[in-house]
């Protein structure tokens, strides 16, 4: 029984998941701005989702917010709506919806590896899936992202003479790459720009262990040598980093697997770290799920879908627009 179209619309309800402009009734599977727009009628999430959107986009980002926790159901005009950790970044879910006994997961941005700063992804089994497919080819598998750590952790012993600015998405990525560095005995203050200040905050403000954190001004900026800084990955090269001392460049992307970007962006230190699921994941997932149906969007569909086809899983690309190419 199909309960959703192409464009991730729930007719029978006439809510969207994660719609690209402003719609009546929204799910939103989490608060990246890709998937997160501002000035919907009502929104439907995680409260996590919800906080961050507001910090955001302001207050006043929605008419209506409503809040639904981690495994509770509403029913919707027939239709239950349930919300499972996807791993990807705090409040990230996944979404199931459930017509008549016949489920339908649309499992958002996820990752299924441990990570200190989000919920752990929470596998959930349904007869369609719609998946997503950032890292949807063989060639994109994720190393430890400890290892990947401890390459950054080596670079400034060595590197001592150098301020280490390390270029990561302001939501998600920043608060996974310092807690990384905490959980990896890391414990001197780390330098964060401006843009990730809030976000910070609330992580902190939510218990994720990120330690003594300061923002990069005009004072400190030029003492950053020997130290860890922390910025978006725009402010690498823009005028925000220029009076920081003796800089080594470095990234945390899933897509520093591909030598090619890190050297186009003049990457000297490319840590390989995603909050995205790799090739192995996204297929044991998906073998895992057991789903009769997969639907594939947002990223590779065409690897995936060919591995389905190998598999003899009823697999089809679903081109959805208006995403970015996340890391
Ligand atoms: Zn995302």
């Amino acid at each position: 029984m199909v309960t959703i179209n192409h464009n991730l619309h729930i007719s029978s309800i006439d809510a969207y998941i994660d719609p690209i402009k402003p719609v009546d009734k929204a799910i939103i599977t989490h608060a990246h701005a890709d998937h997160a727009k501002p000035y919907h009628k009502k929104v439907l999430a995680s409260e996590d989702t919800i906080n961050i959107m507001k910090l955001r986009y302001g207050d006043n980002c929605a008419e209506e917010f409503q809040i639904l926790k981690y495994g509770e159901k509403i029913n919707v005009n027939g239709i239950f709506i349930s919300l499972h950790p996807a791993g990807h970044i705090l409040g990230s879910s996944q979404i199931l919806l459930e017509n008549k006994g016949y489920k339908t997961l649309i499992t958002g941005d996820y990752k299924t590896i441990k990570d200190q700063s989000s919920q752990e992804f929470c596998l959930v089994k349904s007869h369609s899936i719609i998946t997503e497919a950032t890292f949807g080819l063989p060639i994109f598998k994720h190393p430890n992202p400890n290892d990947e750590i401890k390459k950054l952790l080596l670079s400034l012993n060595f590197n001592n003479n150098q301020s280490h600015l390390v270029g990561c998405y302001s939501l998600g990525k920043a608060q996974r790459v310092i807690s990384l560095l905490r959980e990896n005995g890391y414990d001197e203050t780390i330098y964060i720009h401006g843009a990730c200040e809030k976000i910070c905050s609330y992580y902190l403000y939510k218990g994720v262990k990120l330690g003594n954190l300061k923002k990069v001004d005009k004072e400190n900026k030029k003492n950053l040598i020997g130290k860890i800084v922390i910025a978006p990955p725009s402010a690498l090269k823009d005028k925000w980093a220029r009076n920081i001392p003796q800089v080594k460049h470095c990234m945390a992307s899933g897509w520093m697997t591909v030598k090619q970007r890190a050297k186009q962006k003049l990457i000297e230190l490319p840590l390989i770290i995603s909050d995205h699921a790799d090739w192995n994941e996204l297929t044991s997932t998906i073998k895992a799920n057991c789903a009769e149906k997969v639907w594939i969007t947002h990223g590779r569909e065409e690897g995936l879908q060919h591995w389905c086809d190998l598999n003899k899983i009823n697999a089809k690309a679903l081109y959805l627009k208006g995403r970015d190419e996340e890391d």
